[in-house]
């Protein structure tokens, strides 16, 4: 499917362990033969607490993984920049919606959050109406339509091709950078209403 957990702005795509996949068949298994066993009998009841450990151990593994990740990037990075993603919307999206859900993203940005308050380093959520794929991060072109299945574009307005995640990501960095510059917060939209003030009272002024 070539969909990331998260993608860094140095090309990097983590998030998206196989052993994500391997649990997943472990999973589906135990369910089927949990689903065979004769209903009421002691078979089933093995069977289904056996479905259970699986599922334990699969958020285990993903919390782990999850915890080490963030970690690393507040560990890696003075400044981090995320899109604070519309998760509805896009589970409402087919292809999407197990990779969001296998994500848990807002648990991964709460981590990030609290770990940049330990560590003294500057979260900057991006809006999720910021349209970091459809912009051309080469001329700030921004298409009209990127449809979710399309991995890789060439911007129409000055020919650069695109890694759809690289091209957001660095869109990402650039916005929550000029953010975090002026002023800097964890919201972008209370930063640029700060920022705004002073020019507006200045122009009063004058
Ligand atoms: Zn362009």
């Amino acid at each position: 499917m070539g969909i990331q957990e998260a993608f860094l702005s140095t090309g990097e795509a983590v998030g998206n362990p196989k052993f994500y996949a391997r649990d997943e068949k472990r999973l589906a298994k135990a369910q089927r033969r949990h689903a065979k066993k004769k209903k009421g009998s002691r078979n089933r009841e093995k069977a289904r607490r056996k479905v259970a450990r699986v599922h334990a151990r699969i958020q285990d593994r993903r919390r782990d993984y999850q915890h080490k990740l963030s970690t690393r990037i507040v560990h890696e990075n003075q400044v981090i920049c995320v899109e604070s993603l519309a998760v509805k919307n896009m589970v409402k999206n087919h292809c999407l919606a197990k990779a969001i859900s296998d994500v848990g993203w807002g648990e991964f940005v709460r981590q990030l959050e609290y770990k940049s308050q330990w560590y003294g380093r500057t979260l900057v959520k991006i809006d999720r109406w910021y349209p970091s794929s459809k912009t051309c991060y080469d001329c700030k072109h921004v298409v009209e339509e990127l449809p979710l299945d399309v991995r890789e574009w060439v911007c129409p307005k000055c020919g650069v091709w695109h890694d759809r995640d690289l091209n957001a990501a660095n869109n990402i960095l650039a916005e929550g950078l000029s953010v975090s510059a002026c002023g800097g917060g964890v919201r972008p939209a209370r930063a640029k209403a700060r920022v705004g003030n002073p020019q507006r009272s200045r122009k009063a002024r004058s």
